[in-house]
């Protein structure tokens, strides 16, 4: 099986060269040649995660140098438990958030990990991963490559934007992995982080490489868990669920519909998102067109240029055809709040606001039976979590334990040389 860029399709490579690339040399996105089809009864007898897994992504693994390596990968990625709770008669939960940073973005990150610290077992010069972070991806990328041979992790996040809990597990790790408080904001972060890309001492003195969430590494995991979930239910009912995904830059979504793609028992998609608009706004009007970024309450997806939505336009390139596999539903802050505030009572449950938006988005849906995919654990967004349910909402486990670890971090200037002067000790 072979990937080829969103942009130039005639340039075929490897999956671990996509994955070891993360970008295209044109500035394209990898996706696979042809998505396999797989029958539901390919999966018989599979139950756990990591079998179920390993089956899915053996054809995008033929003939690759990690094609032997694919099952231990999985083993690797899939520890956590992903439950699949029922709340309510048509309604199940599918919570995504027992990763060590209680976020989805744990399970792809995990994959990207496993697989390139196989690739790098024999490399002479270590890879440098460069993570410019919001807050959720620069803690699942650091907890899954810390204390990992062969990679070095380096993750830049803007002072006095994240919170205190997500500070701390951007911080608590071990010696491959350099936090950076910079100041500046998000997108000054990720201009470094171009910029280092861009530079010759960078480029000829270190080998760099990125796990942002267009890495192929972390796209084929994500579809695991929406394979295993399908397949739960179609098993016990003999019915297709509907999916509704909090959504951002439309990884997590474009995994589903892969999964639904290759004859996974999936019925309908839906995109649940906050006020950056510019998915529905497409789906509504048929023009493609990218936004300031919004600050929200559902943070993690305040996106206005979702750079993953390039592999969506390349698969379905038709709006109409687009909107025959998924719908898009906006959901405000004032409405986010609102959901929170009456979960305990309506739902039996506290909601994170990413959470939330895919519980409005399964409100004004019609179905028979819905998965909402849970992303995110409440307890990382305490501060807007707890005054609406009024109680306190405690930290799941493995969080728990990471905050009182020691904290690591240099305070620097947002520009390209302090970053430098840190890196050359
Ligand atoms: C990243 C993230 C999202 C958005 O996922 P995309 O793949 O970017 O659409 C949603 N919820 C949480 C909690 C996240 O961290």
């Amino acid at each position: 099986m072979k990937f080829i860029s969103t942009r130039d399709g005639n340039e075929a490579v490897s999956v671990s060269e996509a994955i070891q690339r993360g970008l295209a040399p044109d500035g394209g996105l990898y996706i696979p040649q042809k998505l396999p089809a797989l029958a539901i009864g390919a999966f018989e007898g599979l139950e756990s995660d990591r079998e179920i897994a390993a089956r899915l992504l053996e054809p995008f693994f033929v003939g690759d140098v990690l094609a032997g390596q694919l099952a231990s990968i999985c083993e690797d990625t899939y520890g956590f438990p992903v439950p699949l709770r029922d709340v309510g008669d048509s309604t199940k939960v599918l919570e995504l958030f027992h990763g060590p940073t209680a976020a989805f973005k744990d399970v792809g990150a995990a994959f990207l990990a496993a697989s390139l610290e196989r690739l790098e077992a024999n490399a002479e010069q270590p890879l440098t991963i460069l993570v410019a972070t919001s807050g959720d991806t620069g803690a699942a990328v650091a907890a899954a490559f810390d204390g990992r041979s062969g990679c070095e992790v380096m993750v830049l996040y803007p002072r006095g934007r994240v919170s205190k809990r997500q500070e701390k597990l951007l911080t608590c790790w071990g010696d491959n992995v350099t936090s950076l408080r910079v100041r500046g904001d998000f997108d000054d972060c990720q201009r470094m982080v171009k910029s280092a890309f861009a530079d010759p001492w960078w480029r000829n003195n270190r080998r760099l490489s990125s796990a942002n969430s267009i890495n192929a590494g972390r796209l084929l995991p994500q579809m695991t868990y929406y394979a295993s979930a399908s397949l739960r239910i179609w098993r016990e009912s003999g019915k297709k669920p509907d999916f509704v995904v909090p959504t951002g830059n439309a990884g997590n979504v474009l995994a589903c519909l892969y999964a639904r793609e290759m004859g996974l028992p999936i019925g309908r998609v839906v995109m649940a998102t906050n006020e950056n608009r510019p998915i529905t706004q497409y789906l509504k009007t048929g023009e493609w067109k990218t936004f300031e970024t919004k600050q929200t309450l559902a943070s993690a997806m305040d996106v206005g240029d979702p750079s993953n939505f390039e592999r969506v336009l390349y698969h379905w390139p038709d709006v109409d055809a687009l909107r025959q596999q998924v719908s898009a539903v906006t959901v405000s802050d004032d409405t986010i709040r609102d959901t929170i505030r009456r979960g305990l009572e309506e739902w039996g449950q506290i909601w994170d606001p990413h959470t939330a938006c895919a519980i409005v988005a399964r409100e004004a849906l019609e179905s028979e039976l819905a998965v909402v995919v849970s992303t995110a654990h409440p307890a990382k967004f305490p501060d807007i979590v707890e005054p609406l349910v009024e109680r306190e909402v405690p930290i799941p486990e493995q969080m728990a334990e990471m905050m009182t670890r020691p904290k690591s971090v240099t305070e620097i200037e947002s520009t390209l040389e302090a970053m430098m002067g840190i890196e050359k000790g």
